[in-house]
């Protein structure tokens, strides 16, 4: 019996384009057909054309790009849209803007107990740090307080620190330090551990709160063509929002969400959050990961060196000791969840593969896909590991230029040889780790074309003319959009259904206004996204496609 051609009609036919698939079977095509959310062609214009009916939209692509939407392994977007919603400084990078900012803001909203937000960048501040007399200057009465960029670090005034009881006598936590003057007084930063002090003084979040910043960081993110990403670190509250967003159909991005494991709690957690997951998951919501701290950041000392930052003694800080993570690992490996560490030093990389080594020993092998986030400093010896231990490297390419982190925050305080292993992307690749990209965000930008560029040059988009850092360790393009597609829909456990263009898979496509790979395209980071698809959705476009 034939079957009506209507049945094989399809939604939404894309055509005229520069279709790059990240299928190796077929890496470029010209057009494609969605039908119920799903990729139901992928071909030439002509081979394509057959699948339009009557009421087929069709979308002339006039040789723009399209590719697999992009998939961010981690960031915060929870967080990140509250961020969007409070004093925010990401979008300045000097002292006297941050005042300016803060200081409006403060003024604008008299009717704020606290003055809450954050952004701001280390390298602004000598040394790192910011002082609370900056503060009081400008907010004298009401406590203030404002994290880092990277959020391990936060600026408070003076009103703040007397609220908190932080006086010379008080001292540091294991897993922090208040920054001090001669007379050991805090000077207005607190590190790591240290920010929890204040922290836990400041006003709570409303549900309504958490919701509206979801939103606002979901609508950010698909308007640069992300349609999956791992949010790093869900609570009981991101988590309820996220889930009362999926019941009313407000949920467009698949989010990974990772449970936390807290380094001031046992191993009585595990229950909470086995059954924390068990209620999780709804809709394009899924819960399977667990995230451990495993140390700092390099900029302030905390991240866990196997030598003694260079001048100080320090080797940073393990926040488990490693006989320890390797039991919280194994423990959560046997729960079947997706641990997720974040290690930054070589010490607390080297001490994570140990632990997924010994969770195997343990538990055998599974599909797990577990993960290091960020992975700045890979001793030569650990970088073969990850390949052979199936962990994925999720890297964050942005931070690999000669910046400021890097120039004057880390390279003055490690070894020459140490120097050589920051950001190891092409040895681990060389290598065969399986690498995913996650941007962090708001730590840095989340817009994936800046990150592959970056990626691919070593070259921050702020100074093009600028050195490469460390070019051996560059990515070439086909690389680099891997990783942010078919690499972190690996890792997301999206890889049978998304990141790549095939016929089956869902129809989540970013379409950028020009083709990167063509010589005359200019900068990648120049490149715009014009129309994010999620299931053959609009989920966000640019007015400029649409005339
Ligand atoms: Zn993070």
């Amino acid at each position: 019996m034939s079957v009506p051609a209507m049945t094989h009609a399809a939604d939404l036919v894309l055509t005229g384009g520069a279709v790059y698939t990240v299928d190796a079977a077929r890496r470029w095509a010209e057009a494609i057909a969605v039908r119920a959310g799903r990729i139901a062609s992928v071909g030439t214009a002509r081979e394509v054309a057959g699948l339009v009916g009557p009421r087929t939209r069709v979308l002339e692509l006039e040789g723009r790009m399209v590719l697999p939407g992009f998939q961010d392994a981690h960031l915060h977007p929870s967080t990140g849209g509250l961020a969007q919603l409070r004093c925010k400084l990401h979008d300045v990078s000097d002292r006297r803007s941050y005042l300016e900012l803060i200081g409006r803001y403060a003024q604008e909203r008299a009717e704020l107990e606290w003055i809450v937000g954050g952004g701001w960048s280390m390298d602004a501040f000598p040394g790192g740090n910011p002082r609370r007399e900056d503060l009081d200057a400008i907010v004298p009465a009401r406590p203030v307080f404002l994290t880092s960029r990277d959020v391990h670090s936060a600026w408070v005034n003076s009103r703040a620190l007397e609220l908190a009881g932080i006086t010379r006598a008080t001292p540091d936590p294991p897993d922090g330090r208040i920054e001090r003057d001669e007379a050991g007084e805090s000077i207005g930063t607190l590190h790591e551990g240290a920010m929890g002090i204040v922290r836990r003084l400041l006003p709570v979040t409303t549900q309504a709160e958490w919701e509206a910043g979801i939103e606002a960081a979901q609508a950010h993110l698909h308007s640069l063509g992300i349609t999956a990403c791992q949010d790093a670190k869900v609570t009981t509250e991101s988590l309820t929002a996220y889930r009362a967003l999926a019941d009313r159909g407000k949920l467009t991005m698949r989010v990974e969400g990772n449970l936390s494991w807290e380094r001031d709690r046992g191993e009585e957690q595990l229950a909470d959050l086995v059954e924390q997951r068990a209620r999780g998951s709804l809709g394009r919501l899924r819960i399977r990961g667990a995230k451990i701290f495993q140390d700092g950041v390099m900029e302030n000392f905390t991240a866990a060196m196997l030598e003694p930052y260079l001048g100080t003694g320090t080797r940073g800080i393990s926040m488990h000791e490693a006989e320890e993570l390797r039991r919280i690992v194994t423990l959560l490996d046997a729960e079947g969840f997706q641990v997720h560490v974040h290690a930054i030093g070589d010490r607390a990389v080297r001490e994570s593969l140990d632990a997924f080594e010994a969770a195997q020993q343990a538990n055998g092998r599974r599909d797990a896909r577990h993960h290091l986030a960020h992975v700045q400093v890979v001793h030569h010896d650990d970088v073969p590991r990850f390949r052979e231990l199936g962990v994925v490297a999720n890297v964050s390419p942005y931070w690999a230029v000669k910046s400021g982190y890097i120039e004057d925050l880390t390279l003055p305080f490690v070894s020459e040889e140490t120097a050589r292993q920051i950001y190891p992307f092409g040895s681990l690749v060389r290598a065969g780790a399986p690498l995913a990209f996650g941007s962090d965000w708001t730590v840095s930008t989340a817009n994936p074309l800046l990150e592959i560029e970056v990626a691919v040059t070593r070259v921050s988009p702020q100074d093009r003319s600028a050195q490469p850092f460390l070019p051996e360790e560059r990515l070439d393009l086909p690389t680099a959009i891997a990783a942010f597609t078919i690499g972190s829909a690996y890792v997301n456990h999206l890889g049978a259904e998304t990141g790549s263009i095939e016929p089956g898979k869902l129809a989540d496509l970013a379409v950028l206004d020009r083709n990167v790979f063509d010589p005359g395209a200019g900068p990648i980071g120049n490149a715009r996204v014009v129309l994010t698809l999620v299931e053959g959705e609009a989920v966000y476009a640019d007015t400029d496609l649409t005339h």
